[in-house]
């Protein structure tokens, strides 16, 4: 095929053979576009027909053209993470490529945190944590990329820092990039048959564009693969389970020591030392919960992995990472967080483990709530 076309959405070359890179168009649609002289990739097909934008893979050499070129912008950056997958949202590196562009950190999924949740804790841990790894931004926000009205506060917030400059979103898959910019794009009614009907010169590859009110640019950028997520072990089904959709009811749980809890078959917490107490779950209601004696749990998980507890189901055990086991030594209310998944809060003193798929961290925070 001719190397030479480009979709006129994106910009990207358009290919018939890779389902998943940038570019992808069937042959059937390729040839209607090149009859009506309007190609677009399937990607930009699909952001206007259904409204739906895909993300595509990128290879690590794409990645890294990627990230330099967002340096050499002068541009208001918004870093969209998961609030439930804190660390597994975040870009490594990410603050080398970005030179002294300002950062807006942007927390999303905000919806499903318990009310009981205080948003300040939420935001200044955020905060912490993107310090931690270099990264400082001028504000951290929380979001719901479900909710009109979060949309327009954010819409305000990056007007306020972006002062007349250009904006380009990044965030790695899955923390809710592609409904965040549907969100964005109902929100600044009209603007959708600007994105997908005119054409941009000097469109660089990979990238969509939607025109703000004074001639720059909302610049959305291919999700970023990240390959300690604990979405990645998931099916499509068991995602859905997972990602909480409704507001997280926490549960309560009193445990004496030698207890052992089983989030499903994703994860796992023991109650090593300490008195009888209360443990408050934070994860998606639909994710069952069993109890057992923690001198049994090993056997318990070999047995039951795929039946009793699942997500996985029996199908993908034998692809299922191993579950690897983290120590705490709790002094004072603290969260212990599964990525991806949630946290267990604890107030009292004591030894706990938490055991999460190989490749996923299992950390300690002061307690949000
Ligand atoms: P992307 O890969 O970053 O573009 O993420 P998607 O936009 O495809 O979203 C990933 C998953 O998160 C989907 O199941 C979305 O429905 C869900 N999601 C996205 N934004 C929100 C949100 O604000 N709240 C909730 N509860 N779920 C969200």
């Amino acid at each position: 095929m001719n190397e030479e076309i480009k979709c006129i959405g994106c910009g990207s070359t358009i290919q018939t053979t890779d389902k998943d890179g940038l570019g992808y168009t069937p042959n059937s649609a390729l040839e209607k576009g090149l009859e009506s002289g309007d190609v677009y990739c399937q990607r930009c097909f699909r952001l206007r027909h259904y409204n739906d934008i895909q993300d595509v893979s990128l290879t690590d050499d794409d990645f890294l053209r990627l990230l330099n070129s967002i340096g050499e912008e002068d541009a208001l950056i918004v870093n969209v993470v998961d609030i439930f997958d804190f660390n597994g949202s975040l870009i490594p590196g990410l603050h080398r490529f970005i030179g002294s562009n300002p950062v807006l950190l942007v927390g999303n999924k905000v919806d499903i945190l318990p009310k009981s949740l205080k948003r300040g804790k939420l935001t200044q841990w955020m905060r912490e944590r993107a310090h931690e790894v270099g990264l400082r931004p001028e504000e951290v926000v929380l979001t719901s990329a479900k909710k009109n009205s979060e949309m327009e506060d954010l819409l305000k917030t990056i007007e306020k820092y972006r002062k007349g400059r250009d904006v380009i979103v990044v965030g790695v898959t899955n923390v809710g990039k592609s409904t965040l910019i549907n969100g964005i794009i109902k929100a600044t009614a009209g603007v959708q048959e600007l994105i997908t009907t005119s054409q941009f010169p000097g469109t660089t590859l990979d990238k969509i564009e939607i025109p703000l009110d004074d001639g720059k640019f909302l610049i959305d950028t291919p999700g970023i693969i990240h390959n300690f997520q604990m979405a990645h072990y998931l099916g499509k089904k068991d995602l859905r389970l997972i990602a909480p959709t409704k507001e997280i009811k926490p549960k309560v749980y009193q445990l004496n020591e030698g207890q052992t809890l089983f989030l499903g078959g994703l994860a796992r917490f023991d109650f090593i030392q300490g008195e009888r107490q209360s443990f408050v779950t934070y994860v998606s209601n639909d994710l069952g919960m069993h109890r057992t004696k923690l001198e049994n749990a090993d056997a318990f998980y070999e047995k039951h992995v795929g039946g009793l507890l699942t997500p996985p189901q029996q199908d993908e055990v034998s692809d299922f990472p191993e579950l690897v086991r983290f120590e705490f030594s709790v002094k004072e209310s603290t969260d212990i967080v599964f990525a991806g998944l949630g946290w267990i809060t604890i107030d009292s003193p004591c030894v706990v483990a938490g055991w999460a798929p190989k490749g996923v961290d299992v950390i300690r925070r002061k307690a949000l709530v």
